[in-house]
């Protein structure tokens, strides 16, 4: 379990994925039927006019540092998830996807409110979406791929249906939805501004996340645990502020922080995540892109694993970041040296911190991922 393991060993191993969002995942062949279906201008013409080309648009796109050019792809996705056939489509195609990757367990997010365009009611969107996930459980299972898919319902954090929200991510809860989460630009749209569906959440002892530590720091992250009560944080990356090495911010002497992991400070709040065992949805390449970490090698997500935090690893956007669970996981091993203990490790990590009732997590843990893990090592 200590061999750097190669490029298909990981591809086979199980994996559990807890932040990836819908319309952040579509196949590029899929956003050029539906948007000719639907008349919807895309943004390649000429020789990049293919899905090939496509790909690339989106990616380059979110690697540009520009966050209107960021924000500008998923203009062109959810333009596409405007009906039931398109919903549907892009729902089934993403668990099929999943299961090809190896992912045992997922927990996917979309926001409702973003594909009301089309005419359809917000209970519509969910029992279509519910739909092609079920579809694509029985095609992935009629290949010999067990793989269930929750849904997480997302409110934007700049608009003002936080509340509905909230009600559907209850009102739903028997049928796979797993809880709620917001989401959007995290500066200057505080999280405690949806403190009424926080609490009614609360009071119907449902779960939810928040983005919180990606694009602004440590008062965000402060709010989205003290102030709303979320049960795990998404990406929570700057949650490294809180850590010194000598006095001096860690990022700047992670070297020797990764060397002795013993002698890192801990602030009050990095302590009580830490201590509380607060779950981390780290997605390293999408950091890289919007800036919220500078490289793979330099990611925090590998001295939060030396000083056990629980960390889990993500994929948020498959399509804007060009990549897959395989792929975030080989570059862990690549670049920073992750054996397959700590593919096993983040693996479990992120059953135990799924919105899944205890005995269910445990089963998947017991039956599905140690087993398969111990099957690879052999
Ligand atoms: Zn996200």
């Amino acid at each position: 379990m200590t061999a750097a393991p190669t490029r298909d060993l990981i591809h086979r191993a199980p994996k559990v994925l807890l932040h990836d969002h819908l319309d952040g995942g579509l196949r590029p062949t899929t956003v050029f039927d539906l948007a000719a279906a639907a008349g919807h201008r895309l943004p390649v013409d000429g020789r990049a006019r293919t899905p090939m080309g496509l790909a690339l648009w989106f990616r380059d796109s979110a690697d540009s540092g520009s966050l209107p050019r960021y924000l500008e792809t998923f203009e062109h996705t959810v333009a596409v998830m405007q009906t039931a056939d398109g919903l549907h489509r892009v729902a089934r195609e993403c668990v099929l996807d999943l299961a090809d990757d190896g992912v045992i367990y997922a927990e996917v997010r979309y926001a409702p409110e973003l594909h009301l365009t089309g005419g359809l009611t917000l209970p519509e969107i969910i029992e279509t979406v519910n739909a092609g996930f079920r579809a694509g459980e029985d095609e992935a299972a009629a290949l010999g791929q067990r793989i269930r898919v929750r849904t997480i319902l997302t409110a934007m954090r700049h608009a003002d249906h936080a509340r509905q929200i909230a009600e559907l991510a209850v009102q739903y809860r028997d049928d796979e939805v797993a809880g709620f989460d917001i989401a959007g630009a995290e500066a200057g749209h505080r999280p405690s501004r949806h403190l009424a569906a926080f609490e009614y959440l609360r009071r119907e002892n449902a779960h939810f996340v928040i983005h919180a530590g990606e694009a602004y720091g440590l008062p965000s992250i402060w709010e989205a645990i003290q102030l709303c009560g979320c049960d795990r944080l998404g990406h929570g990356v700057r949650i490294v502020d809180d850590l010194t090495f000598d006095g001096a911010p860690v990022m700047t002497r992670l070297d020797d922080a990764l060397a002795e992991p013993s002698r890192v400070e801990f602030g009050r709040l990095a302590a009580y995540v830490r201590d509380r065992r607060i779950p981390l949805e780290m997605c390293p390449h999408s950091n890289v892109q919007t800036g919220a970490a500078e490289s793979i090698a330099t990611h925090p997500i590998t001295l939060l694993k030396a000083l056990r935090f629980r960390v889990t690893l993500n994929t948020d956007n498959r399509l804007m970041s060009a990549t897959s669970m395989t792929q975030e996981m080989g570059a862990l091993v690549r670049e920073c040296g992750w054996t397959m203990a700590d593919l096993q490790w983040v693996t479990i990590n992120a059953m135990k911190s799924a919105f899944l009732p205890f005995d269910e997590r445990l089963a998947l843990i017991d039956h599905v991922i140690k087993p398969g893990y111990a099957a690879l090592g052999a």
